[in-house]
């Protein structure tokens, strides 16, 4: 009886039929059959792998193929040489599209989850597996570390122009957004409101939250063609009193980026030929009529009488 088994076992082998398919055929467990090849040793080396052609990159192995529907060069790549082989053989087996035509297809009506919608029991469970994560310190973004590191990432793809066309178009709806006026006012203090209502008061005609191409500026008093831009000491970070490397916590910025951006701005009014003049929280806060002289330069009606030289 054992005889013949390992006979027959042998006689198939011999004819060419795998471990696998004798398995099937004699319903014998395949250890028995190695075991048993192995004694006569004529046992079939497998080499599918030799015949590969391998490229090495730092440590990995890689074993191109074609994808079926482009025919691009697709890479199957592992540290492990045998891996790599038996994930490129899976590969071709399966018929497996490159990365690029394989996302095409889960496009539109490819995707499974095309048309569909999650029933309402699915976003309450969903809603509630989510429930107080990600939120407040066990959000990644709370950590100041991995902020700076997104931060970093993204300005090097920005600087790189990798995101070119995702900034124009930004810029683009934004800038269509300010001329069309949908957003008329920003937020002001009660500090500007104040120097409002002293301009006022002296008779000057003044213009709240007046446009400059995109930005919207504190006050315009037109008679003086004059831009008046009110900087609270902490959100513009007052040199006087931040380093340029101090954060900003309510703008998550530091204090270099604020001047920078706030510079930009005051570039911008004064190119389109505005007289501005910047006025610090600090400056003001004890007396804002204080203001005033500082308006009687630009005021000609003040400044009638002549020279004394
Ligand atoms: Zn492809």
């Amino acid at each position: 009886m054992q005889k013949n088994i390992k006979k027959k076992v042998i006689e198939l082998y011999k004819k060419g039929f795998g471990c696998v398919t004798i398995t099937k055929k004699l319903k014998i467990p395949k250890q028995h059959i190695l075991k048993i090849l192995n004694s006569e040793k004529i046992i079939r080396k497998r080499n599918r792998c030799d015949y590969l052609e391998y490229d090495k990159k730092d440590e990995y192995f890689i074993i191109n193929r074609v994808c079926p529907k482009c025919n691009d060069l697709v890479e199957t790549k592992s540290k492990n040489k045998t891996i790599a082989c038996r994930n490129h053989f899976t590969k071709i087996k399966k018929k497996s599209l490159c990365k690029r035509c394989s996302l095409k297809l889960q496009i539109g009506k490819g995707n499974p989850f095309y048309g569909k919608k999650h029933t309402n029991k699915t976003k309450q469970k969903i809603s509630k597996s989510r429930k107080g994560k990600a939120t407040g310190i066990n959000n990644s973004m709370s950590n100041l570390e991995f902020r700076t590191k997104a931060n970093k990432n993204l300005k090097k793809s920005w600087e790189s122009g990798k995101l070119e066309n995702t900034r124009k178009k930004m810029s683009e709806c934004m800038k269509k957004t300010l001329r069309s006026g949908k957003i008329k006012s920003k937020v002001s203090s009660k500090k500007e409101k104040e120097i409002y209502e002293l301009l006022i008061n002296h008779g000057y005609k003044v213009k709240r939250f007046f446009k400059i191409d995109t930005k919207i500026c504190d006050l315009y008093i037109p008679s003086l063609n004059l831009i008046i831009e009110y900087f609270g000491d902490y959100w513009h970070c007052n040199p006087k009193k931040y380093s340029y490397d101090y954060i900003n916590q309510k703008k998550q910025m530091t204090a270099k980026q604020i001047w920078d951006y706030d510079k930009h701005k005051v570039d911008l009014i004064i190119s389109y030929g505005y007289n501005l003049e910047v006025i610090w929280e600090s400056d003001f806060k004890t007396n804002t009529n204080k203001i005033l002289t500082i308006i009687n330069k630009y005021d000609k009606s003040i400044n009638t009488t002549p020279e004394r030289s």
